[in-house]
């Protein structure tokens, strides 16, 4: 048996009702406008948007975590995005509906670690390539092609007579590097950079030498 709205009259046949009131009452009692503007933080230099402290490439899959996030205790949960429409479940006690929502998506600019520490050429490696200009080339591709995809970066590159200086954001990642590529195998040595927390902080030196 159909029920009716108690504020705008509505039929139960022509919409989904939650707690015995229509889906857009029920909206426009429980949820402000301000509740839908969400602000989300992207970095002007990758176009990454924030989630927890966290950048990831914006997609629709992040764009619902960040507001569900902000919406989850109003009971809103989003789950499809669609050509710049918001398909939410709206939860209440025992009840459900189904509604396109209004969301506002107010996006601020910021800068990410990643970037700030790439525009400050931060490095805690550097890879001292000694050899022909082809081997250098081909080393520094397979270098930048794996530091790149463990979301960490190359920030100078310096050519020499006899090879390159590959300056890396990580020494981690260039233990990885290493690790995963067992014919080259590098002289390392340790370079005191600064203290951190009170402990020394080391930069990593790769020699690899193919002029001999
Ligand atoms: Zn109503
Ligand atoms: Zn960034």
């Amino acid at each position: 048996m159909a029920i009716y709205c108690p504020f705008c009259n509505a039929s139960s046949d022509e919409k989904d009702f939650i707690d015995n009131i229509c889906i857009d009452c029920y909206i426009k009692r429980n949820v402000r406008e301000q509740d839908l503007n969400i602000e989300i933080y992207r970095c002007k230099s990758c176009g990454r948007v924030k989630y927890k402290d966290e950048f990831y490439k914006e997609d629709s899959a992040i764009l619902k975590s960040i507001i569900n996030s902000k919406l989850e205790k109003k009971g809103i949960k989003i789950i499809d995005i669609a050509d710049d429409s918001f398909y939410a479940e709206i939860s209440s006690f025992n009840s459900k509906a189904y509604t396109k929502l209004k969301i506002v998506l107010d996006y601020k600019q910021t800068i990410c670690k990643r970037c700030s520490l790439m525009k400050s050429s931060y490095y805690e490696a550097i890879v001292q390539i000694r050899a022909s200009v082809t081997t250098t080339e081909v080393i520094i591709k397979r270098l930048l092609r794996f530091v790149n995809l463990k979301g960490e970066f190359v920030s100078k590159i310096e050519y020499l007579k006899n090879g390159a200086d590959v300056y890396v954001s990580s020494k981690k990642i260039m233990n990885e590097f290493f690790a995963n590529h067992t014919k080259i195998k590098p002289q390392v040595s340790y370079k005191f950079s600064k203290y951190i927390d009170g402990k020394p902080f080391y930069k990593n030196i790769y020699l690899l030498r193919y002029d001999k």
